[in-house]
C-alpha cells in the first residue's frame, strides 16, 4: 500500500467550485458532442434552479430520512481499534442505507430532480450494479419508466443484481461492445440520451461525466460528510485527524471529505484500485499508472497509453473497475489537499476478511480497499489519534466471490 506526500496550501473556496462551464481548475469541464450541449446547459439550469428552491431541500431531506434510512450512524469500531493497536477507528456505516450503498443519496436527488423536470423516462449505467439498483428502487418508488446499461460481463458477473433491478421494473439491456463493461455501458447510456433527451433523464452513477454531473453528484452525496462532522464532533469532542475513503469515480470519497476541505489539520486520503501490481492492464490507480486526458465529457487523470487509447483495467472490485478519475479528486491532488494512495486487491480481500471476523461487519470489496489503509494508518497512528472510514457499502453482493478467492475457511 503506498500513499504520496504532498504540502497542503488551499487558499480556494471548494463552494465556489466548479466555475459555470463545470471546471475545477484545469479538470473537469463539458467534453461533449454539440447535440448535448443544450440538454447539459438545461439540466444545470434545472438543477440550480431546485437547489435555491426549499421545497426541494425539504422533499429531499424528507425522502433521505424516511426511504433511504438517513442519518447513519459513526460507529466507533472497538474491536478493529484493539485488533490495530493505534488510532481509535470511526466507520461511517453508508453500508447500512436502503439498497446497500451510498448510491442512494444520489439517485434519489438526481429522481427527485427528474421529476421537478417533467421527465418521465430514467436511463443509467451501472457496473457491479448498485448504482442500477439504487436507480431501479427509485423509479419503482415514483413510477418512472427505467432502463439500466450493463455490460454483458458484468451480467454475467452480477447475475442476481440484474434479477434484483428486473424486480423492481427495470429493463436491464446488456451492451455487447469492447471489454463489455462499465465504460461501454456509459458510452451506450450517452447515445440513448441524446436520443431521447426531451423525457428522459440520465442518472449518471458517481462524480464523473461532463458538466453538470460531477457537481450534482458530489451535492447530493454531501450529506455524508456533514453528517460525519456533527457526528465525531458530538462522540469524540474533536474532528479526526483522518478521514479515508476508497475512490472509483469517487463518489463516495468526495461525498464524506467536502465537509473537512476547510479543516487544514484534517488528512484526507483516497484510495484506488491497485489490483494485481502497478501495471499497465492490472489496476485502476489512475493516479499512479495514469496520465491527464479527456474520457466521457471530462479532463481528468486516465489510464490510456501514449495515443490516447484507453487501457485495459482489473481489479476485484467491480466498483473500482474504471479508467478515468471524477475531475474534483484530480484537482485537490494537484492542490495537495487529498492525498492518494492504493490498495492491491490482496490487500482489500485480507480486509474484507479481518472487518468480518473481527467486527461482524461484511463490507463491499470496493469499500474494503478503504478499510485496508485505514487499518494500516492506525497502526502508524497513535492511540489519542482518531481514524474515520467511510464504510461506503455492504458487501452481500461479494460473498460468492470472496468464496472463490478466499476458498475454504
Ligand atoms: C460504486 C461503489 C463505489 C465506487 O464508487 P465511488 O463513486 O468512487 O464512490 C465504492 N463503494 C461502493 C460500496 C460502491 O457501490
Amino acid at each position: 500500500m503506498e500513499s504520496s506526500e504532498q504540502n497542503c496550501e488551499l487558499e480556494i473556496d471548494p463552494e465556489a467550485l466548479p466555475d459555470e462551464r463545470g471546471h475545477f481548475g484545469s479538470y473537469g469541464g463539458m467534453y461533449v458532442p454539440e447535440t448535448l450541449m443544450t440538454p447539459l446547459f438545461e439540466l444545470t439550469e434545472a438543477y440550480h434552479e431546485a437547489r435555491r428552491d426549499p421545497e426541494f431541500e425539504v422533499e429531499l431531506q424528507h425522502h433521505l430520512r424516511e426511504f433511504a434510512g438517513r442519518p447513519t450512524n459513526l460507529y466507533l469500531a472497538e474491536r478493529l481499534t484493539e485488533h490495530c493497536g493505534g488510532a481509535q477507528i470511526y466507520l461511517k456505516r453508508e453500508d447500512l442505507l436502503h439498497t446497500g450503498a451510498h448510491k442512494i443519496n444520489n439517485a434519489l436527488g438526481q429522481a427527485l430532480l427528474a421529476k421537478r423536470m417533467g421527465k418521465t423516462r430514467i436511463i443509467a449505467e451501472t457496473g457491479a450494479g448498485q448504482h442500477g439498483i439504487a436507480t431501479a428502487a427509485m423509479c419503482a418508488k415514483m413510477g418512472f419508466d427505467c432502463v439500466i446499461y450493463m455490460g454483458e460481463e458484468d451480467m454475467r458477473r452480477q447475475e442476481l443484481n440484474v434479477y434484483r433491478m428486473r424486480l423492481c421494473g427495470a429493463e436491464v439491456r446488456g451492451v455487447s461492445a469492447g471489454q463489455k463493461t462499465l465504460k461501454e455501458a456509459v458510452n451506450e447510456a450517452m447515445r440513448d440520451w441524446v436520443t431521447n433527451v426531451r423525457h428522459t433523464h440520465y442518472i449518471i452513477g458517481s462524480a464523473l461525466g461532463a458538466h453538470p454531473f460531477p457537481m450534482m453528484v458530489r451535492d447530493f452525496h454531501r450529506v455524508i460528510g456533514e453528517e460525519t462532522r456533527r457526528q465525531i464532533l458530538e462522540k469524540a469532542g474533536r474532528l479526526p485527524d483522518e478521514v479515508a475513503a476508497c475512490v472509483g469515480g469517487g463518489s463516495n470519497a468526495i461525498g464524506i471529505f467536502f465537509a473537512f476541505l476547510k479543516d487544514a489539520q484534517v488528512r484526507l486520503t483516497g484510495v484506488e484500485a491497485g489490483g494485481r501490481e502497478i501495471k499497465s492492464g492490472h489496476h485502476a490507480a489512475r493516479f499512479a499508472g495514469g496520465r491527464l486526458g479527456v474520457l466521457q465529457g471530462a479532463k481528468t487523470w486516465i489510464l490510456q497509453n501514449e495515443d490516447g487509447q484507453i487501457d485495459l483495467t482489473h481489479s476485484v472490485s467491480a466498483g473500482l473497475d474504471y479508467a478515468a478519475v471524477g475531475p474534483e479528486h484530480a484537482y485537490y491532488k494537484e492542490k495537495g489537499r487529498i492525498h492518494f494512495g492504493y490498495a492491491t486487491d490482496a490487500e482489500a480481500l485480507e480486509a474484507f476478511r479481518d472487518l468480518c471476523s473481527v467486527e461482524g461487519i461484511v463490507p463491499a470489496l470496493e469499500t474494503a480497499h478503504g478499510i485496508a489503509y485505514t487499518m494500516q494508518r492506525a497502526r502508524e497512528l497513535g492511540p489519542d489519534q482518531i481514524i474515520i472510514g467511510n464504510l461506503s457499502g455492504r458487501g452481500d453482493k461479494d460473498v460468492q466471490e470472496a468464496a472463490r478467492v478466499l476458498g475454504d475457511l
